[in-house]
């Protein structure tokens, strides 16, 4: 046994032979060299280990040595294959969290850039040359938009009522309702994050309903906050009651015990812009309105912009999470500032509907239906293609407004002598790597969250695979 282990080793090539082979020299053009090596070295020691736990005998391990120039391929494939890279989004689904949610508009994208690639005036005020606050200008527009006294932007919603919590009731009690218990995917769960923020979560009520009287009675010396969290990816329908902001930013003011309200999305309605129909998001000025103390809410679902959690809400509240020292560990860099702020300018001149994420929920259908013929006549000239229209829904997406559903058209496309699966995995293995939906046998691709001119680059994409 041991002697047939010591035959099988022998058999293994050595690194500089695998990297001789006329198929592994070529992948050298593709990657580092010395990613190369580390690449044979790591192929070659999964096969001692086969060896080793004699999964591999002689024959076996000659086959597998003659593979390795397979296994390397791949590995070069998923190593140019990873990272962050554009793609197209033929989801149809708008703020969708596993491709970035929303695109920001052009301008903030190029303010971004130009924030990114050199210096920026960040936390000093160019007039009069002296020290100032790196959000003191976002805190300015979040306030003009939303009514709000103060704000203060972190680096995502969950920062937010992480600093949130962690402000007004470390080492203290957060009281929230039963029914509003919520996890936000990827393992944020609201229960979790208190118990890491330092402070006792005291749930109220139950699943379906909560009333004033539970908060009221469960409010004691050591409550630090009442907490009211947007069921954003879940609706509890039937025989329900829950507390309205207003009633509890009052129970707060009464009882001198600080209010926060985590709205989620961030929807936003102007007079100038077209209105959202999602009535189940909380709109932010309603929330500011309510007279909770805080509001928070991300800067890249509903509202439109970069990646952010934002704050809104009182003078004496803002001023307290500004001087938690963990502010300085969440807040937003300079790149995310310059996109906000240019978004939030967007908004206050009567351009919100600009903004992609909104042009998209917003679209009209007639022309999604002309994007779909589009992108149907662009498929039917291509060999082995099969594309027909049908009517379907988009979602949002990112939890927000559960069981909205926006009527779109479809391009259902099947490909001859390829599995709707095997024609996905191409499309996003691209370049641009393309993203649709798998219905049944067919791929379905929504033209809703496309961008200007991605249309004809998403038949460009099948055009490459047909060739
Ligand atoms: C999405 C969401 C969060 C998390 O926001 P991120 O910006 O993803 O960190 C927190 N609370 C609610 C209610 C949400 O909907």
């Amino acid at each position: 046994m041991a002697s047939q282990v010591q035959n099988a080793y022998r058999l293994l090539p050595s690194v500089e032979e695998v990297l001789a082979r006329a198929d592994v020299a070529a992948l050298g053009a593709r990657v580092p060299r010395e990613l190369l090596v580390r690449f044979v070295q790591a192929e070659l020691d999964l096969l001692r280990a086969r060896i080793r736990a004699a999964d591999l005998d002689a024959d076996g391990t000659r086959a597998a040595a003659e593979a390795l120039g397979a296994a390397l391929a791949a590995r070069v494939r998923r190593e140019q294959a990873s990272g962050v890279v554009r793609a197209l989004n033929a989801t149809g689904v708008v703020l969708h969290t596993g491709l970035g949610r929303a695109p920001v508009h052009p301008e903030a994208a190029q303010a971004m850039a130009a924030a990114a690639a050199g210096y920026c005036v960040l936390e000093v005020d160019r007039l009069s040359n002296e020290r100032s606050q790196r959000d003191a200008r976002l805190s300015e527009l979040l306030c003009r938009l939303t009514g709000a006294e103060a704000a203060i932007a972190v680096n995502n919603n969950a920062a937010a009522v992480l600093l949130t919590l962690n402000t007004f009731a470390q080492g203290r009690e957060t009281v929230v309702s039963r029914g509003e218990l919520v996890e936000i995917g990827g393992s944020f769960r609201m229960p979790s994050v208190m118990e890491r923020a330092g402070t006792r979560l005291v749930e109220v009520g139950t699943t379906n309903r909560t009333r004033l009287e539970d908060f009221r009675a469960a409010v004691g010396e050591r409550t630090g906050l009442l907490l009211k969290v947007h069921t954003s990816n879940f609706r509890v329908v039937g025989f329900t009651e829950e507390v309205g902001a207003p009633e509890l930013a009052r129970l707060g003011a009464a009882l001198g015990v600080r209010t926060a309200f985590d709205v989620g999305s961030g929807r936003i309605e102007r007079p100038d812009a077209r209105a959202l129909e999602l009535p189940e998001e909380p709109l932010v000025s309603a929330a500011v309105a309510s007279g909770v103390d805080v509001v928070l809410f991300s800067g890249d679902k509903l509202f439109g912009g970069p990646q952010a959690g934002l704050a809104v809400g009182t003078r004496a509240a803002l001023s307290e999470l500004r001087s938690n020292p963990l502010y300085r560990a969440l807040r937003l860099d300079k790149v995310g500032l310059a996109g906000l702020e240019r978004t939030l300018e967007l908004y206050l001149a009567g351009r919100a509907d600009e903004l992609p994420a909104r042009a998209m929920l917003l679209a009209d259908p007639a022309r999604l239906r002309a994007d779909a013929e589009a992108i149907a006549r662009g498929l039917a000239r291509l060999p082995g293609f099969q594309a027909r229209l049908a009517d379907d829904m988009s979602q949002p997406g990112s939890g927000s407004a559960p069981g909205v559903l926006l009527p779109t058209t479809v391009v259902r496309v099947r490909r001859a002598g390829l599995s709707t699966e095997e024609l996905a995995a191409r499309l996003r293995a691209g370049e641009p790597p393309v993203f649709a939906r798998i219905h049944g046998d067919e791929l379905v691709l929504d033209p809703r969250a496309l961008l200007p001119g991605e249309r004809d680059e998403l038949v460009a994409a099948f055009a490459r695979l047909a060739g």
